[in-house]
């Protein structure tokens, strides 16, 4: 874990909050290849629940919403956890809206999912969709943790990818175990070596779920919950119609009868995904005989997907020329980079340790020092060190 801070922070990954003030308990603040990273996982989520299917619409909702949401969802009443005294604490962070005599206590959303059930009929209203159907959002959540913790794992603000998906009763089974299935394909594709399910008994369940599965990881600090799979029944739905007046429903066309749609939802939190992501990345190996470190990411997902290199920094021709394969391939994948500083084996160890997939080095049989190599480059696989010659033209489809 130690060298796994060390390495985000030194190389741009993420860093402390407000760092230069000594930083500020449970905020972290992700740097350019950090945003990468994010950007990408939450790219993918989107792909695998929301656009690669049909049933599945966006939301963005916002993060202060009318207090009377948190009353009827019983975040007010319950959302406390236990301080060193036993005293329950509320951990929603409060916050003033309006001035002076106007102003009126709300709260920064503890999660996205009440967003959702709010935006429940302006949705059906608009799109008429058949059950079963998801919303899904990908936004902060904030949290006044008790004693926030262990890097990226437990903030007070972090990101939340969720799906509040509606089906009727009699299919939830169905449809939780689909969604069940739709996670371990997300952690295999973001290369998260292995999840355990925990079924959470019935004790440990939110009073309105009637099955919940933690998916777990195994942190250098212990086996923890990475996402969670849950069963909320009709409750939040029915708990919003009861308070807000209107009705939270759906009319089945089917059996000609207006019900409360039950709802799965698959919660994934963002930050833990790329805490999981860098701990399984992180790889120490000898390649060559010397000692180095690569983070072993998927290729979709890794922050700079090439770096191209002219072998020599003062032969204006390499250079040339690798700024124009640069150029090329920065406006078809866009994280590309080009680095001109040091040896080579320098600047492979640099983008093995943020774990860049290949570098593309130009060199003179580029330029026709050898008359069949003209023309191509070196392309070097971070993995296993290889290095091998393919065409300029071949490159885009190479890299993809
Ligand atoms: P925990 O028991 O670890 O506090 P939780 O069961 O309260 O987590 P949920 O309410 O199920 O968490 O939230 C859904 C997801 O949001 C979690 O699986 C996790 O990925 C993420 N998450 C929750 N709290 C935090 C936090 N403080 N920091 C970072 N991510 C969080």
């Amino acid at each position: 874990m130690e060298k796994l801070i060390s390495l985000a922070k030194r190389r741009g990954f993420i860093y402390q909050g407000s760092e230069i003030y000594g930083g500020l308990a449970g905020t972290w603040d992700y740097g350019p290849l950090g945003v990468l990273l994010k950007e990408s996982v939450k790219k993918l989520w989107l792909k695998l629940f929301r656009d690669e299917r049909e049933d599945v619409y966006g939301l963005d909702a916002s993060i202060i919403m009318n207090p009377k949401v948190w009353e009827a969802s019983g975040h007010v009443a319950g959302f406390a956890d236990p301080m060193e005294n036993g005293e329950q604490f509320n951990v929603m962070f409060k916050t003033s809206v309006g001035a002076g005599e106007e102003a009126t206590t709300s709260y920064l959303r503890p999660e996205t999912a009440q967003g959702i059930f709010v935006n429940f009929k302006n949705v059906v209203d608009s799109f008429h969709p058949k059950l079963p159907f998801g919303i899904a959002q990908v936004g902060k959540a904030f949290r006044n943790e008790i004693s926030p913790r262990d890097f990226i794992f437990r903030q007070r603000e972090f990101e939340q990818m969720e799906v509040e998906y509606f089906v009727k009763e009699s299919e939830w089974e169905k449809s939780f175990e689909m969604w069940r299935q739709t996670m371990h394909d997300f952690a295999k594709r973001v290369g998260i070596g292995e999840v355990h399910e925990l079924d959470v008994e019935d004790k440990d369940r939110a009073h309105y779920s009637k099955k919940t599965i933690d998916f777990e990881f195994e942190y250098p600090f212990g086996r923890k919950e990475l996402w969670g799979l849950a069963y909320r029944t009709d409750y939040d739905l029915r708990q919003h119609s009861a308070s807000s007046g209107q009705a939270l429903e759906y009319f089945d066309e089917e059996s000609g009868e207006r019900l409360t749609p039950h709802v799965i939802e698959p919660s994934l939190g963002v930050d833990r995904t790329i805490l999981a992501i860098l701990n399984s990345a992180y790889t120490e190996d000898k390649l060559g005989g010397e000692e180095r470190v690569y983070l072993k990411l998927p290729k979709d997902i890794a922050p700079i997907r090439a770096a191209v290199f002219p072998l020599l920094k003062n032969k204006p021709e390499l250079v040339e020329k690798a700024r124009e394969i640069y150029k090329m391939l920065k406006s078809e994948f866009g994280n590309i980079e080009f680095d001109d500083n040091g040896n080579i084996g320098k600047r492979y160890r640099r983008q093995d340790e943020v774990g860049t997939p290949y570098c593309v080095t130009v060199d003179f049989d580029t330029l026709g020092e050898t008359k069949e190599l003209e023309g191509t480059v070196t392309v070097r696989d971070r993995d296993t060190g290889e290095q091998k010659r393919v065409k300029i033209e071949d490159l885009k489809e190479r890299l993809s």
